[in-house]
């Protein structure tokens, strides 16, 4: 993939602990990406690129995990769970 992205590819033929994960999430069609905490199943490249654009933080009071956009400069989130707000760069 283009953009400098840093994956970690995993072959579930060869590698028991991949294979593992993919069967406790219910995964039978390869490829499947797993980005934050979102599984795409087949290259779907504009689903992947979409989620590409998020990262994932979690809430400092009740560590929720959230995903927020990237390249926003500084922004205000609020949290889905808590409603705690709070600012980050980004
Ligand atoms: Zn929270």
């Amino acid at each position: 993939m283009k953009r400098g992205i840093i994956f970690e590819e995993q072959d579930v033929n060869e590698d028991s602990t991949a294979r593992a994960e993919f069967s406790r999430r219910g995964l039978q069609g390869v490829p499947a990406f797993l980005i934050g905490d979102q599984v795409v199943v087949g290259f779907d490249r504009q689903k992947i690129e979409s989620l590409l654009d998020y990262s994932i933080v979690g809430c400092n009071e009740c560590n929720a995990r959230m995903r927020v956009p990237k390249n926003k400069g500084n922004i205000i989130v609020t949290c889905p769970k808590c409603r705690n707000k709070f600012k980050m760069s980004t």
